[in-house]
C-alpha cells in the first residue's frame, strides 16, 4: 500500500485532541513539506499574501462552505487562539451592554466549557449577569424547562461537551435570539443547518486539522457590533472583512485543515462522517450495554457523544486497578491515549472523523477480550 503503516509500528490513535489525523493527509504534507508544488518553498516558509498561500486560504474556505452548505450570509473566517479564544470573543463581539441593564446573555450549559467560558468572561462581566442554565450530568435538561431570556444578546451552548461525553443532537430553539455554538469537537461529524445559527465556532485540533487553527463561522447581520474594547485580532467585522489576513493566520494549520477537507469531501463528505460515526460509536456502545456491568457509562442514551465515549470499569465510579491494567493493555496493543480527562478519570475513547469505522471495530474486539479474560477479578476481594 505504501502507507504510513509500512514504516511505523500498529497504532490507532484514539486522542481527545490534538487528533489523529487522516494517513494520506500526513502523506501528502511529507510529500509536499519541502517544496509545496514546485514552488521550491514550504507552504511554511510563504507569504500569507502570496497567490498560492491565497489560493490555499481560499480553497479551503470554499470546500468548508460546501462541505456545511454554509449560505451565503454568513463569513467564514479561519482565526488564532484556539476554542478559548473564541470563548472571550463571542461576547466581545455580541454581547450588548447597556448601562443598567442586567441582561448579558443566556447560556444554555455544558459544564466544562461553560465553567471554561464564565472564567473566560470574568474579566469583563459580574457573574450575576449571566444566566447559566445548569443541570446535573447525565443529562440535557428539558428544553421546555430552560426559561430563555427573549432578551438575551445571544444563546450559547457547546454542541458536544469533550471530557464527559454529552451530545446535543438536535439544535435548540431560541426564538430569534442569535444562537452561539462551540462545535470544536463535533463540527463535521454530521450535517448541520447553519441557518439556525449566528456564530459557530471550532479550534481544529479534533475533527479538521491540527491545533493552530479556529474555523469561526458568523452570520453577517452580527458584525459590525463588537464592543470598543474588543482586540482587533478577534473583531469579527475586522478579520471578515479582511478575510481573515488582517494579521498572519496559522498558515501551515490552515494547509493542513484544507487536505482535510479535501480528504473529507474524497470520502463522500459529511453524510458519510455521519455514517461512519453512527457505526463507530454504536461498536463501542454495544460493548458497554452487552457488559452486564463490567464496562459502565452512566449518561443518558439520549445525549452520547458519538466522538467522545467515556465509561468506568466496575462501577459508576471506576475500578482503579482495572481501568490501569486496560490502559495498559491497550497501550502495549496500539490502541493508544485512551485515558479519561484528568478531571474525570476512567476511559474515554474519542472517535473524530479520521478513526475507521474498522478502527473502532478492533478496539470494540479489544474491549471484548478484556472483558473476558478480566470479570472474574471484579469480585476479587484483592481487587
Ligand atoms: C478542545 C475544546 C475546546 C478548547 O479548545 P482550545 O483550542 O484548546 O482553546 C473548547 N471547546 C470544546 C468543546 C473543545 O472540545
Amino acid at each position: 500500500m505504501g502507507d504510513l503503516r509500512d514504516e511505523k509500528k500498529f497504532v490507532i490513535n484514539f486522542s481527545a485532541g490534538p487528533a489523529k489525523l487522516p494517513e494520506t493527509v500526513l502523506r501528502q504534507a511529507q510529500k509536499e513539506m519541502v517544496d509545496y508544488q514546485d514552488t521550491g518553498v514550504s507552504v511554511m516558509e510563504m507569504s500569507h499574501r502570496s497567490a498560492d498561500f491565497s489560493k490555499i486560504l481560499n480553497t479551503a474556505e470554499q470546500n468548508l462552505r460546501e462541505l456545511l452548505e454554509v449560505p451565503d450570509n454568513y463569513k467564514v473566517m479561519f482565526l488564532q487562539g484556539g476554542g478559548t479564544g473564541q470563548f472571550s470573543a463571542v461576547p466581545f463581539n455580541l454581547m450588548k451592554l447597556k448601562p443598567g441593564e442586567s441582561n448579558a446573555a443566556v447560556f444554555v450549559f455544558v459544564l466544562r466549557a461553560l465553567n471554561l467560558y464564565m472564567i473566560n468572561l470574568f474579566p469583563l462581566h459580574a457573574p450575576s449577569n449571566l444566566t447559566p442554565l445548569c443541570s446535573d450530568f447525565p443529562a440535557i435538561p428539558e428544553p421546555s424547562t430552560w426559561n430563555l431570556n427573549p432578551e438575551a444578546s445571544y444563546v450559547y451552548y457547546c454542541a458536544n461537551e469533550t471530557v464527559h461525553g454529552v451530545e446535543f443532537k438536535t439544535i435548540p430553539e431560541t426564538n430569534g435570539v442569535p444562537l452561539v455554538c462551540d462545535m470544536s469537537s463535533n463540527i463535521l461529524t454530521r450535517p448541520i443547518d447553519v441557518s439556525k445559527f449566528g456564530v459557530i465556532f471550532a479550534g481544529a485540533q479534533k475533527n479538521i486539522g491540527c491545533a493552530g487553527v479556529t474555523v469561526v463561522i458568523v452570520r453577517e447581520d452580527l458584525l459590525g457590533h463588537a464592543m470598543d474594547l474588543c482586540p482587533s485580532i478577534f473583531n469579527y467585522q475586522v478579520q471578515a472583512s479582511n478575510n481573515s489576513l488582517y494579521n498572519t493566520p496559522p498558515t501551515y494549520s490552515v494547509y493542513i485543515m484544507g487536505l482535510v477537507f479535501n480528504w473529507i469531501k474524497g470520502q463522500g463528505g459529511v453524510a458519510s462522517m455521519d455514517r461512519n460515526s453512527s457505526v463507530k460509536s454504536s461498536a463501542i456502545y454495544t460493548v458497554v450495554e452487552e457488559s452486564e456491568g463490567f464496562y459502565c457509562c452512566p449518561l443518558d442514551a439520549a445525549c452520547r457523544s458519538r466522538t467522545n465515549l467515556p465509561f468506568r470499569i466496575g462501577s459508576v465510579e471506576g475500578n482503579d486497578a482495572l481501568e490501569k491494567k486496560f490502559l495498559e493493555e491497550a497501550t502495549k496493543a496500539g490502541y493508544l491515549q485512551l485515558k479519561g480527562h484528568r478531571s474525570v478519570g476512567g476511559i474515554r475513547v474519542s472517535l473524530y472523523n479520521a478513526v475507521s469505522v474498522e478502527e473502532a471495530n478492533l478496539l470494540a474486539g479489544f474491549m471484548r477480550n478484556f472483558m473476558a479474560e478480566n470479570r472474574h477479578l471484579l469480585d476479587s476481594p484483592t481487587q
